[in-house]
């Protein structure tokens, strides 16, 4: 082995997290913590992940499940598109594979929503199989440890780092080892203040030796996050809320909201007027913001009193739904906000 590959051993083994769920676990358990876990740490995936595996404890399970029950347990977590990719993987699974994990790397890779690097964590986790990793965590630590310069994002950098990563493979001990690289980029050569100095590869650092630790990797120039405006009119009928599922794709996908008008879409009193709603009570609510990785969404939300609920309703993908049942659906995060805040008044 590499200094670096056994040095990373040695450290997993004694300072790396151990008894996760997921670790050692099936194909199935590493499969949905690697999903998970994609943009999210392990302290928010945890339990989601509890209360996935229990109400999905096979793939099967998975794909007989409708979309919405999936979403349901995925609320919350965000980056939607994981959840319903999974869901559809799961019954890709049960098409083509009779419910069994295929076993083989190119089978895996043709998934929906698993790359080069998802697919590696998989057959090296589960099946102790020889294969390079490079996600976000991985890429700054090996950036750093072998100098290399350019932003992390960019095609040449990212193949120099996938060569880094396959010559630094070591031949035994694989599941360990790519369980140290990630542990590492989690807790040690973490994105500000790396603690270098409890690092088990500080000596053959690059960065470390040659003090550019905080100029690796190099990060983009910084462009302006746009910002959008949306209004959610939030239509109540006692304690029932009327919610409409969202297209398919998209960031809300397959998730239910209250009706919301874009900028430029109209006002309020037009889509009143459109959908024949007559309001005993109307109160604007404080905008607030919800930031996700390409923008920010400013959100103004208006309740809505209603005398009666409007015919619009028994269209599909509209429904009336008390808010204490809402709030156990498919709804995305400030959708969660809002009707905590509703239960509470
Ligand atoms: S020495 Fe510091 S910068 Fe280098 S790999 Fe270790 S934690 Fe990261």
């Amino acid at each position: 082995m590499s200094s670096f590959s056994s040095q990373l051993v040695s450290w997993q083994r004694q300072h790396g997290r151990h008894g996760l769920p997921w670790q050692g676990a099936d194909v199935y358990r590493v499969w949905l913590s690697e999903i998970m876990l994609q943009q999210t740490q392990v302290a928010t995936v945890l339990p989601y992940y509890q209360r996935f595996i229990a109400a999905f404890p096979t793939v099967a399970a998975l794909a007989a499940a409708s979309q919405e029950q999936v979403l349901a347990y995925w609320s919350g977590l965000g980056y939607y598109a994981r959840g319903r990719n999974l869901h559809h993987a799961a019954q890709l699974i049960v098409e083509q594979y009779h419910g069994k994990f295929p076993r083989r790397y190119e089978q895996i890779l043709e998934l929906p929503g698993i790359g080069r690097s998802t697919a590696a964590a998989i057959c090296a986790l589960a099946w102790h199989e020889r294969r390079a990793i490079l996600d976000g965590n991985v890429k700054r630590v090996l950036a750093r440890y072998c100098g290399i310069e350019g932003a992390t994002g960019d095609k040449a950098v990212e193949a120099q780092l996938w060569q880094r990563a396959e010559t630094l493979l070591p031949q035994r001990y694989i599941a360990i080892y790519t369980q140290a690289l990630m542990d590492m980029g989690a807790t040690l050569c973490t994105r500000s203040k790396p603690k270098c100095g409890e690092c088990p590869v500080q000596a053959g650092c690059v960065a470390c030796q040659t003090d550019r630790v905080h100029v690796l990797p190099t990060s983009r120039p910084r462009k302006a996050v746009p910002e959008k405006h949306t209004t959610f009119l939030l239509l109540l009928h006692g304690n029932d809320i009327l919610l409409e599922k969202r297209a398919p794709s998209g960031i809300w996908g397959g998730l239910w909201c209250p009706p919301q008008l874009e900028d430029g879409q109209g006002v309020v009193a037009g889509y009143l007027q459109r959908n024949g709603i007559t309001v005993s009570e109307r109160t604007e609510l404080d905008e607030f913001t919800h930031t996700f990785t390409h923008f920010k969404l400013h959100i103004t939300p208006v309740l809505l009193c209603v005398e009666h609920k409007p015919l619009q309703a028994q269209q599909p993908g509209i429904i009336w739904l008390d808010v204490e049942e809402a709030l156990n659906g498919a709804i995305p995060t400030p959708v969660r906000m809002l009707l905590e805040k509703l239960r509470r008044s």
